[in-house]
């Protein structure tokens, strides 16, 4: 087939899709209604999940915000990157190194307009923040909203809420920042509606300290934090709004996940998974993902093919047509299962895990059905018949045992995970 195009239009940029990626922060598997909550509303992404494919085994490597958005920026584990333990605070000097190829970085060659809204949670020296890391845009709050934080910046005012690099408002209030940076991606997608574009929209909500705005506040039947929940929904509907309103439906792929499960010591849930973000059961590391794209994602399908956070980036890639993958990446292109090939199965059998901070570390292997909790003393869980994680087998499979914890061990050394946390 062939089509005659203006001198200077690339025909591949016009037809390539657009992609925006909502990463919510510390939102639970058990925490949406299409995932089992009975007591938090979520109409547009139930609806969402209807209109397009509900995965049930999409895991972050790390149940931390940062290392977990490393992996997710990246393709790579996040030893890879420097970044495997603790989290940044706004005032650490480390963070992720300009050089690393980002999803902005991956699809802006291909004619894309990139923009990063919310939290980063990468670098906050120059050099590490989202515009040095291929965004065109960026608004937001660069880390988390909590007492440290809170701290730091008390003297200069409260915490920046920022436009590019500049200060564009003092303190960042919790209530308002679901809806703040709703209008912004609204207005992203307005602005670039005749372009291919990439949208990270990083929410603040439901980590503590998870608040809503008055027209959410005391409406759901899971109190503050519920209410925070059903706001991300009335927020990600009327992006879908946009997207149809503007005649982009079909050309845009929209992701709806979470860097890790929910808090301890919050109404926040992983049910029917074991464990809290700050563990490596299951609840820390499984998290929601919805895709989305009507005519190319299979509408109304419960997708349970094993995937990662680590396959966004060649999966993007692939969709933005580059093929110039960066060297060392620990993600496959899931894109055949995204878009439901016949018969695709994920290529990604084998998941490592790692939790540092302070004085903790826990780490865990996973091998399709079976997955591993280094210890001491080991804990072996059979996933497909026990995604609960309530019987420790270890001891009927020795081998199993041995064969995870040497894959655990190098892979460990092969992404360079540090002795100690720092
Ligand atoms: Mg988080």
């Amino acid at each position: 087939m062939c089509f005659l195009w203006p001198i200077g239009l690339s025909l591949s940029a016009s037809t390539l899709p657009s992609v925006i990626l909502i990463n919510c922060d510390d939102l639970g598997y058990g925490d949406l209604a299409c995932y089992g909550a009975p007591d938090i509303r979520t109409p547009h992404l139930d609806r969402m999940a209807r209109e397009g494919t509900r995965f049930t085994d999409f895991s972050v490597t790390s149940p931390l915000c940062t290392p977990s958005r490393a992996a997710l920026m990246t393709g790579k584990y996040p030893g890879r990157t420097g970044l495997a333990t603790g989290v940044l605070r706004p005032d650490a000097t480390t963070g992720l190194a300009g050089s690393e190829i980002t999803l902005a970085e991956i699809v802006k060659p291909r004619g894309y307009a990139t923009g990063c809204i919310g939290k980063w949670h990468l670098g906050f020296k120059p050099g590490m923040r989202p515009l040095d890391q291929g965004f065109d845009s960026y608004y937001g709050v660069l880390h988390n909203l909590d007492k440290f934080e809170t701290v730091v910046f008390e003297k200069e005012g409260g915490m920046p809420v920022l436009r590019g690099d500049t200060v564009e408002k003092r303190p960042a209030v919790p209530a308002e920042m679901t809806e703040l940076y709703t209008a912004e991606a609204l207005a992203f997608i307005t602005a670039n509606r005749a372009r291919p574009f990439f949208l990270y929209l990083a929410h603040a909500m439901p980590h503590i300290p998870f608040d809503a705005s008055p027209r959410f506040k005391g409406k759901s039947a899971r109190g503050l934090y519920g209410d925070a929940v059903e706001e991300l929904d009335d927020s990600t509907g009327r992006i879908l709004d946009r997207l149809r309103q503007l005649g982009l439906a079909e050309r845009t792929l929209v992701i709806f996940t979470s860097d890790n499960g929910p808090e301890r010591n919050t109404p926040g849930t992983a049910f029917p998974l074991r464990g809290t973000k700050h563990t490596v059961y299951e609840g820390g590391l499984r998290v929601p993902f919805l895709a989305w794209w009507p005519g190319r994602v299979p509408a109304g399908r419960v997708c349970e093919e094993e995937i990662s956070a680590l396959d966004i980036l060649p999966t993007l890639a692939r969709l933005a047509e580059n093929p110039a993958l960066p060297a060392g990446l620990d993600g496959f292109d899931i894109s055949p299962v995204l878009l439901g090939a016949k018969d695709a199965r994920s290529p990604r059998s084998t998941l490592y895990s790692l939790y540092g901070l302070r004085q903790n570390r826990r780490e865990s292997f996973r091998e399709g059905r079976w997955k591993l909790h280094l210890g001491p003393p080991p804990e072996l869980y059979d996933l497909t018949a026990d995604p609960g994680e309530s019987r420790n087998v270890a001891a009927q499979h020795a081998a199993i045992v041995e064969r995870l914890t040497a894959r655990a061990r190098a892979t460990r050394e092969d992404t360079g995970i540090p002795a100690t946390n720092p």
